[in-house]
């Protein structure tokens, strides 16, 4: 599909070059999902850049070249004893400004290489969840925060799992509040950094970064309750950040030409991942809480825990999946679940508060009381309902704990729970 795309461009490239106009809007052409499934060129408006060659603007701000290296035998990592100075240790080489070229044509920027096609997307794609936090989730424009500074393409290495660079990897790097999007490798037919599903999900991890963590490097609540032993809240912690990002990200596809998709991770994961794209599809109904799940999520450190966050995570994200369609109020759903993030109202806590609160003590961070966050900052009773539901019989959290007069009633007397899945034991 690239290598199509990039003969496409070589054609256009006959046209003259010329300086860019960098002020924004700037109109590009850029590789979106279009109706028929297909990644194609198309003319989109970058509205917040202000460098077009250097890709930097209010949303983010591109370096290429940089060398991330993550070793528990570094000596300055030894040493590192604040965010910053971690930050420094596993930054090894910063990079430098990315160079974007184009071809001009009837306005529009062509990007003249693969790079620029694949950066640009990137920006755009970026831009998109700016737009969906902002315009969807009502996040005010001062709450970003700074350009978020985006290294494209750089050697990560977690030298105590492997010699070799990381590949085919997106992530949002809270040690230096940015994203890394990682050169490619597998996955071809759509890298990730094309897939605007897949860069909502991260971005939507920066989100959850500074209204639940406060936009602290190394989050509070993880590190204190990550301490080697059971780690309840902090998994659970994880697992909604991990479960809210596929959400949004779906909810961002919403907004795009090819429209909602629950299995957004499939143009990238295909083939022999198929099997990603199915196992996190949100519009999968017959998902449950395990007894086995349970127990891990109860009984496991943070570092054991690795990679069960995503079962958790589906759990949540679909059982708010379903609860949102079958009202037919899927954003207001999305601002409700973005408000629950960061409350300071004493009858409203948002999980910040909640962490906070049960900092001393993480077993009584339990799910009941981070849904709960979610279950008050829905105020439509049909749509409380519906979450309300959804979440006893998928997670299987007792209907006692969130209706009732011994708790804070969080859940109206209606709310039966459902009976997709089988009751689990009572936690021994
Ligand atoms: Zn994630």
């Amino acid at each position: 599909m690239l290598r199509k795309v990039i003969a496409t461009t070589a054609v256009l490239g006959l046209a003259a070059g010329c300086a860019p106009d960098s002020s924004a809007p700037v109109k590009v052409s850029a590789l979106v999902l279009a109706s028929n499934g297909e990644y194609t060129p198309q003319e989109v408006e970058l509205k917040t850049i202000s460098d077009i060659v250097g890709l930097s603007g209010n949303v983010a701000d591109l370096h290429g070249g940089a060398r991330i290296v993550l070793d528990s035998n570094d000596p300055d990592l030894q040493n590192a004893t604040t965010p910053e100075a971690f930050a420094n240790a596993v930054l090894k080489d910063s990079g430098r400004d990315v160079t974007a070229s184009y071809i001009t044509q009837n306005g529009v920027l062509w990007p003249a290489d693969f790079h620029t096609w694949n950066m640009v997307t990137t920006y755009y794609n970026l831009e998109r969840a700016f737009d969906y936090f902002h315009d969807v989730t009502n996040i005010p424009t001062a709450d970003f925060g700074d350009p978020v500074r985006t290294y494209y393409f750089p050697e990560f290495v977690l030298v105590d799992v492997d010699k070799d660079p990381i590949k085919d990897n997106a992530m949002y790097f809270s040690a230096n509040a940015s994203f890394l999007i990682l050169p490619f490798d597998q996955l071809q037919r759509a890298p990730l950094a094309i897939n605007a599903g897949i860069i909502a999900h991260e971005y939507s991890h920066r989100v959850f970064n500074l209204k639940v963590y406060d936009a602290q490097p190394f989050p509070i609540p993880l590190s204190n309750w990550a301490t080697g032993g059971p780690s309840p809240g902090a998994n659970i912690l994880k697992s909604f950040d991990e479960g809210l990002a596929d959400l949004h990200a779906y909810g961002s596809t919403c907004r795009s030409k090819h429209g909602c998709d629950t299995r957004f991770l499939s143009t990238s994961f295909h083939g022999k991942f198929d099997s990603v794209a199915d196992d996190r599809d949100l519009a999968r109904t017959d998902r449950c809480m395990t007894e086995s799940l349970r127990d891990n999520l109860l009984n496991m450190s943070l570092d054991q825990f690795s990679g069960y966050e995503y079962l958790v995570g589906t759990l949540l994200a679909s059982a708010l999946y379903q609860a949102g369609e079958a009202t037919g109020q899927r954003d207001v759903l999305l601002r409700s679940i973005v408000a629950a993030y960061d409350d300071e109202t004493i009858a409203t806590p948002g999980l910040q508060q909640l962490a906070r609160q049960h900092n001393s003590d993480q077993t009584k961070f339990t799910l009941a009381v981070a849904a709960g966050a979610i279950i008050t900052h829905v105020t439509d009773l049909r749509l409380k309902e519906a979450v309300c539901n959804e979440l006893m019989d998928h997670l299987q959290i007792p209907r006692d704990l969130l209706v009732g007069t011994s708790n804070p009633n969080l859940c109206p007397a209606s709310a039966a729970g459902g009976n997709t899945c089988p009751a689990l034991p009572t936690e021994g």
